[in-house]
């Protein structure tokens, strides 16, 4: 990535120059295939390397081709590393830095020029990373040559042929003429900026949105790949937090995706959600904002891409100021001239795009950056908090209104001797506070070496994108569902609870509120079903709550979700990791029972039918638990069935009439729901 970053600004600042640069994309043919052992072991003995055990590996082994699924006779290869095998790609680098080693030879001895002279000693001539390779030349027809014939001279070694059918040549302010010419030079094609190196759009000016077009595009047919229709809404969940997901983070690890992109990006992942592939529209159970939510804040914990790609992006600044490199050293250059505090830099008109990017975004990796001072370089002298909890601006708001070294490091306030420039003399009030502080920097303990930046939200005190994302998110509110995400019960049914407290489980209802034309009575019976009614007051939910209140021995039951919690507390005080595992079985029994009523057309007998299934799924569950708390589960289950077939025998004996008759007739568009519920 590093690299990919570096090109960008290499080209830019080409551009920025009215330089004529020449970048040359290599594209080599069957790279892997046509590396010549010979050579591949000198590169090893070049850099002290035994190659015993590799030689083994690389030139043991037999090959044979598999035509119409028949396999020909074995033959043993001459060159080439395996396709596959996890030791290749570095023994590739090793082949392939044999080139950039003679290219930077070449550059030494003036052979041939590289692009950003004025930033990096020399230019920077060639970029690479396993067989992405580009070249970076100045607009210089002899040393072009020079250039080819370096690349001759490698294929010759190493056997990597470059294929100059499939390698591009692209001019940053070059004319056509200019084009051709380098083209024809090269033997291979013109090409337009951006070009793709690495899996990455990058060119000298800011990517346009049709530039995007490709990752959604790529995003859309992740999505359709997934069936995502036929799966149910626990694991299109699991799916868009895990792969769905990463597919972007390549790509916004380096660019702030335009705001359209990301809007695009999140309809499609909103969409997938609701509907998976089905064209068919479902339901809008909750907004897609709760869902995104944070799990502790009530969500689902999808990431939101904006933030994710703030979080991102600000691993620059922590890469720019704690690890050496390529790009580090360019952006020093260009933007930052041997100052080293990051806080002064200002936005320029002619910034490159990815620069004033993560400008942009620089406020929100210094709210989590904290820097302990030694040599004081990178550290603001008034504004940043370095000698006391708050920064000297606001202990000493007088002293810095009247100073004009108001962006000065501490560092420059020690070589300067504490000789600021004010604007007035002091008076001697502020004249003994000024003497205070100095007096009070020059006992602090100074050390000879860099500032040491650490990272605030971290126990380590490195960066994670994670805390950045975390400290983006952390003003959301929401109310946290810690017991439903902790509780040991399959996924769906947590989900299932989750949209039960957050009352949008599709019942009647609910269905009523979104439009939905239909008879509101309960399947039960003859009142209307809602939430409350459905699992706590109907009839039915009242026998169930019932037995399990005389397993409990509780005198009554609860009406409702939030009295269920206050309910079992009080009858189960020391049953607290098993209380949202009752909660799930018992509701998510009713609502399966419910709809097996509503869609196969089938009839309850009993409402004990529905406590048994329950004791089912409990049974079923335990095994997420450990051995001990399994065992009481098991014991409270068997109790639970007991107090079942009392309350059979007791009503056989008092009334006979059983509670319910059979289902109403079946509701066409309630089926929109049993997608949400599975
Ligand atoms: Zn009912």
């Amino acid at each position: 990535m590093n690299s990919v970053m570096a090109l960008h600004e290499i080209l830019h600042e080409t551009k920025r120059n009215k330089e004529v640069g020449v970048v040359l994309k290599l594209d080599f043919e069957k790279a892997y295939d046509k590396i010549n052992w010979n050579f591949l072991f000198d590169c090893l003995h070049l850099w002290i390397f035994c190659d015993t055990w590799i030689k083994i590996v690389v030139t043991g082994g037999t090959v044979c081709v598999k035509l119409n699924n028949i396999e020909g006779p074995y033959f043993v290869s001459h060159k080439g590393v395996r396709q596959g095998d996890p030791l290749s790609p570095i023994l590739f680098n090793f082949v392939a830095d044999c080139l950039a080693r003679m290219v930077k030879m070449a550059q030494h001895n003036g052979l041939l020029c590289g692009l950003a002279e004025n930033l990096i000693p020399k230019g920077v001539a060639i970029l690479q990373y396993a067989d992405d390779t580009i070249i970076c030349l100045k607009n210089d027809v002899e040393k072009a040559r020079n250039m080819k014939l370096l690349l001759y001279l490698h294929e010759v070694m190493s056997g990597l042929k470059i294929n100059f059918g499939k390698s591009e040549v692209i001019l940053v302010n070059g004319d056509n003429d200019t084009q051709i010419l380098y083209a024809d030079l090269f033997n291979c094609q013109a090409g337009l900026f951006p070009i793709k190196y690495l899996g990455v759009p990058v060119g000298p000016g800011r990517l346009h949105i049709k530039d995007w077009v490709p990752l959604q595009e790529k995003n859309l047919k992740k999505l359709s790949t997934w069936k995502g229709s036929s799966l149910s809404m626990a694991g299109r969940l699991t799916l868009i937090n895990s792969s769905l997901s990463s597919t972007f983070i390549y790509h916004m690890s380096m660019y702030f995706l335009p705001k359209t992109t990301t809007e695009i990006l999140d309809k499609q992942r909103r969409t997938f959600f609701r509907q998976g592939n089905g064209s068919k529209k479902k339901y809008r159970l909750i907004q897609w904002k709760v869902i995104c939510k944070s799990k502790h804040k009530g969500g689902l914990g999808i990431k939101d891409i904006r933030k994710m790609n703030i979080s991102l992006l600000s691993k620059w600044w922590w890469k720019l100021e704690t690890e050496d490199g390529l790009w580090q050293s360019i952006v020093k250059a260009k933007y930052m001239q041997g100052n080293n505090l990051i806080t002064t830099i200002k936005h320029k008109a002619d910034d490159s795009p990815i620069w004033s990017d993560l400008l942009k975004i620089r406020q929100f990796y210094l709210k989590g950056r904290s820097v302990t001072t030694k040599n004081g370089q990178s550290i603001l002298f008034w504004e940043d908090p370095w000698l006391h909890q708050k920064p000297l601006c606001i202990l000493h708001p007088v002293l810095y209104d009247i100073c004009q070294d108001k962006n000065i490091s501490v560092h420059t306030f020690i070589l300067k001797q504490a000789q600021l420039s004010l604007s007035r003399w002091l008076p001697p009030i502020l004249f003994d506070s000024w003497v205070s502080l100095i007096d009070e920097i020059y006992v602090y303990p100074f050390a000879n070496s860099a500032d040491e930046i650490s990272w605030k939200g971290r126990k380590n005190g490195k960066f994670s994108t994670k805390s950045v994302y975390d400290m983006l998110t952390s003003g959301e509110t929401g109310l946290s569902f810690k017991s439903i995400w902790k509780a040991k019960i399959p996924h769906r049914i947590k989900l299932f609870l989750w949209l039960l407290e957050n009352q949008v489980v599709l019942t009647k209802y609910n269905l009523l509120k979104r439009n939905w034309q239909g008879d509101p009575s309960c399947y039960f019976c003859t009142s209307n079903e809602n939430i409350d009614h459905l699992f706590f007051l109907c009839p039915v939910a009242k026998v169930i709550w019932g037995t399990v209140a005389l397993c409990l021995g509780a005198n009554n039951i609860p009406e409702n979700i939030f009295q269920y919690k206050i309910w079992i507390t009080h009858w189960l005080p020391l049953g607290h990791p098993v209380y949202t595992f009752c909660l799930g079985a018992v509701c998510w029994a009713i609502w399966k029972k419910r709809n097996e009523v509503c869609f196969e057309n089938k009839s309850l007998k009993h409402p004990t039918d529905i406590i048994l299934y329950a004791c089912a799924l409990m049974t079923y569950w335990a095994g997420l638990y450990g051995s001990d708390m399994q065992g009481k589960i098991l014991d409270g289950v068997k109790i639970l069935i007991s107090c079942v077939h009392k309350v059979m025998a007791q009503q056989r004996s008092s009334s006979p009439r059983l509670l319910l008759d059979g289902p109403s007739q079946p509701q066409a568009s309630a089926e929109d729901a049993s997608d949400e519920d599975n």
